[in-house]
Order: C-alpha cells, then structure tokens, then sequence
C-alpha cells in the first residue's frame, strides 16, 4: 500500500487549493448557511459555482482530456476530495451524473454518447437523475414495471419512479425500464436516457424528516425517447446497471473519510461543550468511532493503490460502502449519545447552533438504504467475493 503523493499530484493540491480559497465566499463556509436556503436557491448557487469551477479545469479529474476532463491520476482525484472537503467546498449538484453515469459512459457509451453526455455533464448544463427504485422494486430491482414500447425510432415510456434524487431540478433521467412485453426478472430491460422536460414527464418533490425535498417521484405517461438514447444494447440494461452501480458503490472512501473526521472534531467539541468528554462510556464511544474512521482511511489508501495499478474492483465496490456508511452511522449514534435530552434544542447555551449537526444525523439513516442496502451489501460480498452459497 503507497501512503504518499507524487510531486505532481501536490503541486494540483495547491494549485487547487489557491482556487478554492479564492472561490468560495466567506459565508459559504458558516456553519448553518447552506441550511439557511430554499432548496431551489441552493441549489441554483451551487450549479453555477461548479459550472465556474469545471471552467477552471478542476472537474472530470481523472477524466480524459478529450472528453473536457483533467487527465489525472487517481491520486489527484483523492487529493481533489480531500481538498473539496478541507475548503468547506458546496456539495455537487450533478451527483448521479458525475460518479455513476460518466465512468459507465466512458466504459461503454457509443462515440456520440461520450461527446453528447460527458461535456455537458462537468459544466451541468444538464443535470441528471438515477431512475431505478420504484414502489414495488428497491433491493429487488428486477421487479420493476415502468415499461416501454416501441414505436417507430422511439419508444413510448409509462411507469413510476420513486425516491428519485433531484426529481424536480434535474435535465435527464437514466432509466430502467422494461423494453420487452413478457419478459421477466432480468432480461428484457434497457437502460434509456430520458428527457424529463417533456408533457410525458412529471416530477413531484417528496419531504424528507430534515425538511429538505432532496428526492422525489417521477410519473412517465406516454413519455418519448428514442431508442438510440439507450446506453449499453437495447433489452441488456441489467448488465448496464450492475456495472453502473459498481461506480455507485465507490471505489474509494477517502472523501468520506476527509469529511467523516472533521464531523468528528465537531462531535467531540459538542462533547466537551456539554461535559461530556469526562465521562468514560463517551470516550470509548469516541475513541470506537475514531478507531473505525482510521480504519477506513486505511481501507481507502489500499484501494486507491489496487485502483493505481489498475485493477478492477468489480463487486468488491460492495465492501467499501459498506465500511463507509456504517462507520459514518456510528458516529451520529455517538451524537445522538452525548446530546441526550439536548436533542431537542437547535443551540447550545453557550450558542453552538445545533442544526447542522442535526442535519448530518438524520442524513446519516439513508447512507446505509440507497445504492443498494446495508443487508444487499452483505450479500454480495458473501457470494460474489467470498463466493459463500447462496
Ligand atoms: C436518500 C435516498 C436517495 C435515493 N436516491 C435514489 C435515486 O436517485 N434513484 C433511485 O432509483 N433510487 C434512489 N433511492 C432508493 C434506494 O435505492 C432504495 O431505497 C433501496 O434500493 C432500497 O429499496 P427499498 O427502499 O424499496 O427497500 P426494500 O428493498 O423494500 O428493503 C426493505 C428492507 O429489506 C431488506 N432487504 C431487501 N432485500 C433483501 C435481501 N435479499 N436480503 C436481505 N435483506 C433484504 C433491505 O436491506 C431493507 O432493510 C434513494 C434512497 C434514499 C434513502
């Protein structure tokens, strides 16, 4: 395992560095005034400053040059979620896009898709939407039943989607829908990219216990899309979407890891706000979810280093996301712990504002539920990389 950064990839840390702190308003970084925003003016601001930051070079880092991506090493790309994280830098609004349906573009995307979707994409002049669960298919993705018909060069899309990330403010939706009549469990589905600013198309946002409307539904009534707006061949989008979700499942958790550790500091000052820090069941509960977190930290430099040397890390993806949302889930419990009947309050008597940190917590549920469940991780761990029967 290599714990160390090449000249090169420091000179982008601090050449990126100097844009980050020249680029991020000052109040950006205040706790709390992310929080303070609509959903929509929030979400305006951030897709225009990542626009800026993407004409500045710093996006697609390990993306090739062709494609309007840096060319860099995988190194650079740890070193860029490291520093995002470090500058307080706003979340991205084009997560779908830029982690999952990029690299799988890229891998087997035709030429016109690479050229059409990837530039576009790291400038967010389209934003796009994951369209897999729906109200009868989550873990069970292949019991899915929006369908789609063909007719002419197109085909005509009826169905739901449900718990749809940026349903309401996002350009595109990648699609699983099923393409062929009588076809069952996983053949006979195709993976279609789909216009959403279409009549056939309506977004409904869904409230989430933080207040926020981050995800929503999505109703296809007659929707259109070509059918040479599939990615991967037409009728094998399971395929498509096992090799999209290996990418969602994440290669490496060192920008968790980078985040995770500064919530942690933040936990701990609460901790010693309240006088907790004396007591012996919340230092071992401190020093359990440090020792998790180092843990990961280490996970993550191994698997940059097998992703360095260019090995594929096929199911394996499984294993870190299951390390990073469990070990992050831990540490909100430990929160909730030192807070005790202080959960309730927004602000601390000494004026530490609370909501934030709240907001962080109440995420933290949903880490181990999307991209494919604590328990569906679990599983294919035991069987595709332990190869333990089924
Ligand atoms: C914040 C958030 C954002 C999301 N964004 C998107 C998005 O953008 N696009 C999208 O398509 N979906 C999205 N999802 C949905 C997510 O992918 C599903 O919630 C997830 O796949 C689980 O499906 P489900 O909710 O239907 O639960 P179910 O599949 O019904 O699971 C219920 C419970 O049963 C367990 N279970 C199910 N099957 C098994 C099994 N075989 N073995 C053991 N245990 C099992 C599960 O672990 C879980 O505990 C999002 C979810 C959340 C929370």
């Amino acid at each position: 395992m290599d714990l160390t950064f090449t000249a090169a990839e420091e000179e982008f840390r601090s050449e990126l560095r100097s844009w980050l702190s020249a680029n991020i308003p000052q109040e950006w970084t205040r706790p709390g005034f992310w929080e303070s925003l609509d959903d929509d003016e929030s979400f305006r601001l951030r897709r225009d400053w990542e626009r800026d930051k993407a004409d500045a070079g710093f996006a697609g880092i390990q993306w090739p040059t062709e494609y309007g991506g840096r060319g860099g090493t995988p190194g650079m790309k740890a070193i860029y979620d490291e520093e995002m994280v470090r500058a307080h830098a706003p979340r991205t609004v084009n997560p779908l896009g830029l982690t999952f349906l990029a690299p799988t573009v890229m891998a087997i995307g035709t030429d016109a898709q690479k050229k059409e979707i990837i530039g576009p994409l790291l400038r967010n002049e389209v934003v796009w939407c994951q369209g897999f669960s729906e109200p009868g298919a989550g873990s069970d993705l292949a019991a899915l039943s929006t369908k789609g018909v063909r007719d002419g060069d197109d085909f005509v899309v009826n169905g739901q989607k449900v718990w749809t990330t940026n349903a309401v403010h996002g350009d595109k939706i990648f699609t699983m829908v099923r393409t062929e009549a009588g076809s069952e469990k996983h053949r006979g589905i195709s993976m279609l990219l789909i216009d959403m600013d279409q009549p056939g198309v309506t977004a409904r946002p869904l409230r989430q216990m933080s207040g926020a409307s981050e995800f929503g539904e999505v109703f296809f009534d007659d929707a259109r899309v070509a059918a040479a707006d599939c990615l991967g061949e037409i009728g094998d989008g399971w395929r498509t979407a096992m090799l999209l979700l290996s990418f969602e499942r994440g290669a490496s958790g060192i920008s968790q890891y980078t985040e995770f550790r500064r919530q942690y500091d933040e936990i701990a000052a609460v901790a010693r706000t309240l006088g907790r820090d004396t007591d012996p069941v919340v230092r071992d509960d401190l020093a359990r979810v440090l020792t998790e977190l180092e843990c990961l930290k280490l996970h993550s430099m191994h698997v940059l280093t097998q992703v360095e040397q260019g090995r594929d890390l096929g199911f394996e993806a499984s294993m870190t996301k299951l390390q990073w949302s469990e070990a992050f889930q831990d540490l909100w419990e430990v929160y909730d712990r030192i807070l005790g009947e202080h959960a309730t309050l927004d602000t601390l008597p000494d004026g530490t504002d609370l909501r934030p940190l709240h907001g962080q917590a109440m995420w933290s549920r949903s880490v181990t539920i999307w991209g494919g469940s604590s328990q569906v991780q679990r599983n294919i761990t035991a069987e595709r990389v332990l190869g333990l029967p089924r």
